[in-house]
């Protein structure tokens, strides 16, 4: 890989081939694979990520909100794409680019059935989403009965997918828990898959899903943090490969003098005779406020250097006094070489929340 000359954030398309397939080998050859790529990809390069699973056979796309989906369509993604969390004012950009709506909620149901009918719709696909336990969507079990007629009253739409979530699959402390929700995603869907005069895809595991529950892989999985490189799990980090790597470089060195500040609101004060490096990313760039304060530290020529200080919107400082280093040189923040992992464990969140943070600013480069 080429050293860089700025903040950039590159993605390794290798990584992902090979997260791919380690996925897939968990799964039976008959088990479709959904890939998550809401949040920009989690945060790396939506378009470039979805064209390479395209390329690789993924079966389906998922992501967040019905933008997302349309700018993949405007990429070229032709695989059907599943709107998790698809609001009521946009069904018109849903059917216009071909999206698959999820259904959680009697009121999308009703509005979408009238959309789809107003528009003359025939078999429309859908997904429905079950509320197992994580009571964040989905219908209930008493909103079947309404789900059922609503479905036999209307030939505008069809379900493609039933679908659920776990709250904790990445947690085996609540392994328990799981176990309901598989058990209540059955009995829900059954009730369902009785009335309809076809079978739908069944759905339900994510990464950890996939990982720790293979009796719930049912039709299909959905797989976000998996591709990117994180299992919630060392034993499973150690099989994926990380997809992202961020660098950035040295813009410039200090020497501090014992009893000097750096930074905002002087939250470092040199104790000894301290050399600082300023690099050019911030809390706008993704890197919050919450890294700074030596709570993390990014990579120098081999070594670890502490974030020093508050981190501020464009620029972070760090402590190199130990570090044989210039004005030039290259930053590791987290990659293959630095676990984001333990970059976001170190300051008290997930790496789920530090890659998907990573601001539109900094510039994406694709490494094929
Ligand atoms: C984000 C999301 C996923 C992907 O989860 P990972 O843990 O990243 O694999 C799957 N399903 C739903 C409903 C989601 O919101």
């Amino acid at each position: 890989m080429s050293k860089a000359t700025e903040t950039v954030l590159e993605i390794d398309l290798k990584a992902l081939e090979h997260n791919y397939r380690y996925l897939r080998s968990k799964l039976s050859p008959k088990t479709k694979m959904m890939g998550v790529v809401k949040a920009f990809a989690y945060g790396s390069d939506a378009a470039a990520i979805a064209k390479k699973l395209e390329n690789l056979g993924i079966d389906f796309f998922a992501v967040a909100y019905t933008k997302e989906g349309v700018d993949l369509r405007k990429n070229g993604v032709t695989k059907p794409i599943l709107v998790l969390h698809p609001q009521s004012g946009n069904f018109n950009l849903i059917v216009e680019h071909c999206l698959t709506p999820a259904i959680y909620s009697k009121y999308v149901l009703e509005h979408f059935i009238a959309f789809a009918e107003e528009k003359q719709q025939q078999n429309y696909p859908i997904h429905l989403k079950l509320n197992t336990g994580f009571n964040r969507l989905g219908f209930a079990y008493d909103d079947i009965n309404y789900v059922n007629e609503a479905l036999k009253k209307t030939k505008s739409i069809k379900v493609e997918g039933i679908y659920s979530h776990f709250a904790a699959s990445e947690d085996l402390n609540e392994r328990s828990f799981s176990m309901g929700q598989l058990e209540q995603y059955l009995n829900l869907s059954a009730e369902i898959l009785k009335e309809l005069p076809y079978k739908p895809l069944q759905h339900l595991c994510n990464t950890s899903g996939i990982l720790n529950y293979p009796e719930a892989h049912f039709d299909m999985v959905r797989t976000g943090i998996g591709l990117y490189g994180f299992g919630n799990a060392p034993e499973q980090d150690e099989k994926l490969q990380p997809v992202a790597t961020l660098k950035s470089i040295i813009s410039q060195i200090h020497a501090i003098k014992k009893g000097e500040s750096v930074g905002y609101n002087r939250q470092f004060i040199a104790e000894k005779a301290t050399k600082s490096a300023t690099l050019p990313l911030g809390h706008a760039d993704g890197i919050n406020r919450i890294y700074g304060k030596e709570k993390t530290n990014v990579l120098v020529n081999g070594k670890l250097a502490p974030i020093i200080g508050n981190v501020c919107m464009d620029m972070l400082m760090i402590d190199v006094t130990n570090i044989d280093c210039q004005e030039g040189d290259e930053v590791i923040l987290f990659g293959k070489e630095k676990s984001a992992e333990d970059f976001a464990n170190k300051a008290g969140t997930i790496s789920y929340e530090l890659i998907t943070s990573i601001s539109q600013r900094v510039k994406r480069k694709i490494i094929e």
